[in-house]
């Protein structure tokens, strides 16, 4: 089976299965577990943070974001196809109780013109703007990568109106490898920012947030009232360790592979939909004689899985689990099938 439905279904390394079985632990809701401490002091040096915790995913860490910044009755601005608006249950507005403002962006980019215009001036009718949310990679724009200059501009919004900037770096560590840009100065242009540990680097579990020591502290009370609040957690924090520091620099092996099955899919004769800066690949199949879910249904008949993104969309996700070899069998499938439809 070639699994191309998502980079989270990376398998965790050999190294990392050993780093968490020999891995030091203590309880961490006393902070004693030396494992997990290490990997928030290397995360949060790694993006230039004062603090950083260990949250149990990418969902809770966004959300522990939004509640610690927010208050009840506060509205949030966000991407219209961003994963904070689009993919997380309505949490925003089940937990914290805030209400979304969208921007549509191009390729995941707000408009810093648009957001600053969002912003609600102060008024007894009018929500008061809580947060601003950028995605950065974008996954729904098909891994766009938001340019530095634009989060610069509009954290300069944010910081003029005193509003704090969130970053869901989910893929963030692809957005480094595809511009040399660091991590480090992506989450400059933001107060606080959530990392993936567990999607195109390969850990089996965990997302990172950083901002400064008092938000982390606030933070930490937020995911132990969420029930996130884990014990001898240095077990899951070690492979995380080797997923921060040695998975990162590896992803432009995936980016290759996403362009070069881009190729193949348009040498087969479908379209790509997006730029492909990153690892995913949008196939666009408006014109063929078959729709997301027939596509779908053919392309596991041939032992290859992909997830529709639409009802004429197709996502491909590019990992560590992928190889060159994968990618151009998947390229000699979509040539077969192009001739089925
Ligand atoms: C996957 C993803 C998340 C959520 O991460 P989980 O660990 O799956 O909860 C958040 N934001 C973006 C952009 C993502 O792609």
């Amino acid at each position: 089976m070639i699994d191309l439905r998502s980079d989270t279904v990376t398998k965790p390394t050999q190294a990392m299965r050993d780093a968490g079985y020999h891995a030091e632990v203590g309880d961490d809701v006393y902070v004693e577990d030396p494992t997990v401490n290490m990997l928030e002091k290397k995360a949060a040096e790694i993006l230039g943070k004062e603090d950083a915790l260990f949250v149990t995913s990418g969902v809770q860490g966004n959300q522990i974001a939004v509640l610690t910044h927010c208050d009840k009755g506060n509205e949030i601005i966000l991407e219209e196809d961003s994963h904070v608006f689009y993919y997380e249950g309505a949490a925003i507005s089940a937990f914290a109780g805030v209400q979304p403002r969208t921007i549509r962006g191009e390729h995941g980019a707000m408009d810093p013109t648009e957001v600053e215009a969002a912003i609600r001036p102060e008024d007894v009718h009018l929500p008061e703007t809580g947060m601003i949310c950028v995605e950065n990679t974008h996954n729904r724009s098909g891994g766009a990568v938001v340019p530095l200059e634009t989060m610069k501009q509009t954290y300069e919004v944010a910081k003029k109106h005193g509003i704090p900037l969130h970053l869901d770096g989910a893929r963030l560590f692809n957005a480094v490898a595809a511009t040399g840009i660091s991590a480090k100065e992506y989450a400059a242009q933001t107060d606080t920012v959530q990392i993936c540990l567990s999607k195109g680097l390969g850990a089996p579990v965990g997302s990172i947030i950083a901002g400064t020591v008092s938000f982390i502290q606030q933070a930490r009370k937020w995911r132990k009232r969420l029930g996130g609040g884990l014990r001898q957690v240095g077990v899951i924090a070690a492979p995380a360790y080797i997923a921060l520091s040695e998975m990162t620099e590896r992803l432009n092996e995936d980016h290759a592979n996403a362009k070069l099955l881009a190729k193949g899919i348009q040498e087969a004769g479908f379209k790509v939909a997006n730029p492909v800066d990153t690892n995913i690949i949008l196939m666009d199949i408006e014109d063929e004689n078959v729709d997301a879910v027939g596509m779908i249904e053919r392309l596991e008949s041939f032992e290859i899985k992909a997830v529709a993104f639409g009802p004429n969309l197709i996502r491909f996700v590019t990992h560590y689990d992928v190889s060159t070899n994968d990618i151009e069998k998947t390229i000699m499938v979509l040539k077969e099938i192009k001739t089925m439809i």
